[in-house]
This record gives structure tokens, C-alpha cells and sequence, in this order.
């Protein structure tokens, strides 16, 4: 097959598939908004991005919806997520692949990501019954006191390219039970997956029947679209998924106008190897973590440490893994590793391995993988072995890079464990009781999510999903991530004859 043969034939692909899914051709042809596929490079679509002012009515829109979707019963709002969950069970391989077209994800990663999307559907309408608030005793007699939970307006999403789709699923799906307006902004890499969902959602929302107009809007275009959403007044919360670069802008623009941040930013995530560890367990859940997805999840493993004792052990391993992974075009091969997303990220990769060289790091792989597509950016996952922790490897590098450091100490290994910026995921592989409680205790990993014996990425939507310090503090998905899409009422009611005074303050009046 020749190269012009395969480059059309992902975007053919792709016209194909949203046909299939249902979405409205003359949202992603004719517009000055080019989008590509990573796969090959080429063009897949020419979109036409919302000006500032499309973009404000499309947010007034949905702040309308919210006033009628508040009212509905939240059991019965999450009948229309469980039919959501429907629509994307019945297109789940049609979605995972226009995943795998348009972020690079291989097979099993496109369909993983829309299987997220119908874990946190099934999840969210079990939530819809059970979004409870706490009767509180109180200290005055004849009262009662509670927390009541309503919704609390437009819940605004931001999402990278390397989920994109499973974020906003987290969000809409949690958002739209609680009682809210969903208006997405998503990724300028990755935007016919987005139309694609919406047109899931519109319809899940037209077999439910009386939706409101305008309850979820996606706003296509790049960051000064996803300013609008950030700066308007009718969205009280914005969930934001992006790097730390992104969340410095966005945090303090919300804070000025006391708006609630979901912020989900970078992490420079760390697995220790210790001297019990099961090196194969360990081996597996290594290569996964750092080479799956080419390296481009916020969890991927970026940095390494192996006790000293079983460095010797591992690391030869985990180097002949690397020189036989397989990279290649995930739509016509069983690669692992699949493309970069554009040549910048590309460039970055290589900047980070030449500062590491300079550091004294010995970098096996990183170069460019010839494939017969000149505008695609394939690259061998890199694993570099360094002395200790310094230059690149205090920043993440969006891209499949492992830095492996030895260490001989706990105590050392866990200050540098959290001696970076972001603070997402980590792991440990041990089978030392002590170390492994160590490592999840106040004095461990300072990290959102802190595993034992599995790697740092792969997460199921049950737990809440987050990071601490630089990654933003944000949490989405399970456990009680709903409350960030409610406001909260605490509520006193004096059913007595009396008028006590809480801390026995005392006003009488003649
Ligand atoms: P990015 O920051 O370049 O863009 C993310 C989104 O933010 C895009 O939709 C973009 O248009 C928007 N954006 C950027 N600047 C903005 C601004 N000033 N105002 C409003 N919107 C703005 O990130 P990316 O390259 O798409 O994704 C990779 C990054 O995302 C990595 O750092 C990765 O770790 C992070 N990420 C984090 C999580 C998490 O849950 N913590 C999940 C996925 C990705």
C-alpha cells in the first residue's frame, strides 16, 4: 500500500465512523480549523471553531437548560446517563477507534478508554439515588439540623488530548445527575472525538424526551475559547484536565471571580523497586506504565528507582523489553506503542534525552522509528539511567521516557520520591509489610494516588482521581468527587415553641 493510500485512507476512516455515530458532516468539513490524525499525519477535518461570541451564547444556553434540569428528580436525571451508557455500549467500537484515529491510541486503548466512559455511566446512575447529605445533632432542643445537596449551575470541562474522551465523561456524567448544565471544551488535537460523544449524548437525550435545550454544548476551538468558558460568569466550577502550564493560567483566572477549580494537571509519577520485590510483577507493571500509550497519560511512569540489590536484576530486563517493543501504526498492526501526537512533543522528547546526556544519563532508545508517513512522529520509548535525580527529570516530558535511578536507602529514596513538583500518581513493588505501609502513610508518597505492587497508571473510575501540589488538587470520577458539582446547604429547623440562641448567647427584646 502506498503512502497516500494509507494517509486517506485514516481520514476516509474517520469521515466513516462519525457517519456511523451520527454526527452532522457540516460540523468538521469546510472550516478553517484543520484537524489531523497522529496516526499518519495527514488532515482528517477542517472544523469551524466558535468565536467569542458563539461561545458565550452557547454558555448563556446551557445556564438556561440549568434552570429547567435543577428541578428534575435526580433519580430521573440519571436515567438519561443510563442511557447514555446504552448509546455508548452501542458504538463502543466505532468511538475506540475514531480514538485510536485521532490520539494514536492502540486498539485496546481506544476501547478501554470508552469502556471508562460506561464504567462512570453505570457508576453515576447508582450516585443519582444515593447523593446524600448528613443529619447533624445539634445542640439546641426542638431542632433539627441537615445538609441538603443541589446542583450548582454550568460545570465547565477542559480536557487534554490523550483522554479525549473518558474526562469529559467523568465530569458530564457526575455533572448531569447532580443537577448541572455540561459545556465542554476540549482539546484542539482531538476534537471529532468530542463531536462524536456530544452526538452520543444527543442521543440518550432524545429517546429520554424532556431535556432541556442546550444541557450540554461543546465549544470547538483553543485556548482563547477555553478562556471564555473560564472568565464567565455563569459557570461556577470549571473542571480543567491539561498541564501544569495550563492550570497557572486557569487557576488564578477562577479564583478571581470565585469560581470552584477541578484542576487535573501534570504529574512526574515514580515507582521504587525494592529488595523483596517480585521482579516479574514488577517488570510487567514497568513497562506498561512508562511505554504504554507512548508515554502520553498524565499517570505514565517517567521516573525509576531500584534498590541497589536487585538493580542488576531488573534493569537488564527492563532494557531488553524496551529494544523489542513493538512501535507501529495502531490502526494496521499489534504494536504497543503507537505515535507521538505531533512533532513538537516529538521535539520535546529529544530536547529532554540531550539534557539528560548532558547530566551523565545513559539513554537507550528515543530515536525516530521510520514508518512510511513523513508528517507522523513515531519514536522508541527511551530509558535513561542516571546517577541521581537532577535536570529534566524534576519536569515531565510528555513522552515515553524512564528515567531509572539506584538507590540503597528508604529514607532517601522517599524524600526523593516527592522531591518534584507534581504530586499524581506513584508506586511501590515490595513485599515488606513495613516498606509498603510506609510508603501510603503521612509520611509517604505525597501523591493523589499511592499503589502497591501495580504500576501508576490504569486507574478504575471507582476511587477519586487526582494529584496534590503542582498536578492541582483536583479530584474527578468516584468515591465522593460529586460533591466538587453541588453546593452545599446546611439547614436549622426549630420545630419548638422556643428561640434558643446557639453557644448560649442571650438577646432579649421588650
Ligand atoms: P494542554 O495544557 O496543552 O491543553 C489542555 C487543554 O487546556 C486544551 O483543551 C487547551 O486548549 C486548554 N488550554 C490550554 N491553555 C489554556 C488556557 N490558558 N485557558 C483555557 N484553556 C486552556 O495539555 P495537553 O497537551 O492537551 O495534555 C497533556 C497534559 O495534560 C499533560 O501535562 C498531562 O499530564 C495532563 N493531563 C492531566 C490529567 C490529570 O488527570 N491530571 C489527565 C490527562 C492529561
Amino acid at each position: 500500500m502506498t503512502m497516500a493510500a494509507r494517509a486517506v485512507d485514516v481520514a476516509e476512516q474517520a469521515v466513516a465512523l462519525l457517519d456511523k455515530i451520527g454526527v452532522d458532516k457540516a460540523l468538521y468539513t469546510g472550516g478553517e480549523m484543520a484537524s489531523y490524525s497522529p496516526v499518519t499525519g495527514e488532515q482528517l477535518a477542517a472544523l469551524k471553531p466558535d468565536t467569542q461570541e458563539a461561545a458565550s451564547a452557547k454558555i448563556d444556553k446551557a445556564a438556561r437548560a440549568f434552570e429547567t434540569w435543577r428541578l428534575v428528580p435526580a433519580p430521573k436525571r440519571g436515567e438519561l446517563v443510563r442511557l447514555l451508557g446504552e448509546e455508548l455500549r452501542a458504538v463502543k467500537t466505532e468511538l475506540g477507534r475514531l480514538v485510536s484515529i485521532e490520539a494514536g491510541k492502540i486498539p485496546s486503548e481506544g476501547l478501554g478508554e470508552v469502556q471508562e466512559m460506561i464504567d462512570i455511566c453505570d457508576f453515576a446512575v447508582g450516585l443519582s439515588r444515593q447523593l446524600y447529605g448528613l443529619t447533624i445533632a445539634t445542640e439546641r432542643p426542638g431542632h433539627r439540623m441537615m445538609e441538603t445537596w443541589h446542583p450548582l449551575g454550568v460545570v465547565g470541562v477542559i480536557s487534554a488530548f490523550n483522554f479525549p474522551v473518558a474526562v469529559w465523561a467523568w465530569n458530564a456524567a457526575l455533572a448531569l445527575v447532580c443537577g448541572n448544565a455540561v459545556v465542554w471544551k476540549p482539546s484542539e488535537k482531538t476534537p471529532l472525538t468530542a463531536l462524536a460523544s456530544q452526538a452520543i449524548l444527543q442521543r440518550a437525550i432524545a429517546r429520554f424526551g424532556d431535556a432541556p435545550n442546550g444541557l450540554s454544548e461543546v465549544l470547538i476551538g483553543d485556548r482563547a475559547v477555553g478562556a471564555v468558558l473560564v472568565d464567565h460568569p455563569k459557570v461556577p466550577v470549571v473542571s480543567a484536565t491539561g498541564s501544569t502550564r495550563m492550570g497557572r493560567d486557569v487557576g488564578p483566572r477562577l479564583a478571581r471571580r470565585f469560581a470552584r477549580a477541578i484542576l487535573e494537571l501534570g504529574g512526574n509519577n515514580a515507582g521504587i523497586v525494592c529488595p523483596s520485590a517480585d521482579l516479574d510483577m514488577a517488570l510487567r507493571a514497568i513497562a506498561f506504565g512508562a511505554m504504554g500509550t507512548a508515554g502520553q497519560r498524565c499517570t505514565t511512569l517517567r521516573r525509576l528507582f531500584v534498590h541497589e540489590s536487585v538493580y542488576d536484576q531488573l534493569v537488564p530486563r527492563l532494557k531488553k523489553a524496551y529494544a523489542n517493543v513493538s512501535v507501529g501504526n495502531p490502526l494496521e498492526s499489534t504494536a504497543l506503542v503507537g505515535p507521538l501526537i505531533d512533532k513538537l512533543a516529538f521535539d520535546n522528547m529529544q530536547k529532554a534525552l540531550g539534557e539528560a546526556k548532558a547530566h551523565g544519563g545513559v539513554v537507550s532508545g528515543g530515536e525516530r522509528v521510520a514508518l512510511p508517513y513523513d508528517k507522523a512522529y513515531y519514536a522508541k520509548p527511551a530509558l535513561v539511567e542516571l546517577p541521581s535525580q537532577i535536570g529534566p527529570v524534576l519536569e515531565e516530558t510528555f513522552a515515553p521516557i524512564l528515567y531509572v535511578m539506584k538507590y540503597n536507602d528508604f529514607d532517601q529514596v522517599l524524600e526523593d520520591h516527592n522531591a518534584v513538583g507534581a504530586g499524581l500518581s506513584s508506586s511501590i513493588f515490595t513485599l515488606d509489610l513495613r516498606e509498603a505501609e510506609r510508603f501510603l502513610s503521612a509520611d509517604g508518597s505525597d501523591c493523589g494516588i499511592a499503589n502497591v505492587n501495580i504500576g501508576t497508571s490504569g486507574a478504575e473510575i471507582g476511587g477519586a482521581f487526582g494529584g496534590e501540589k503542582e498536578t492541582g488538587g483536583g479530584r474527578e470520577s468516584g468515591s465522593d468527587a460529586w460533591k466538587a458539582y453541588m453546593r452545599r446547604a446546611t439547614n436549622t429547623i426549630n420545630y419548638s415553641r422556643a428561640l434558643p440562641l446557639a453557644q448560649g448567647v442571650s438577646f432579649e427584646i421588650e
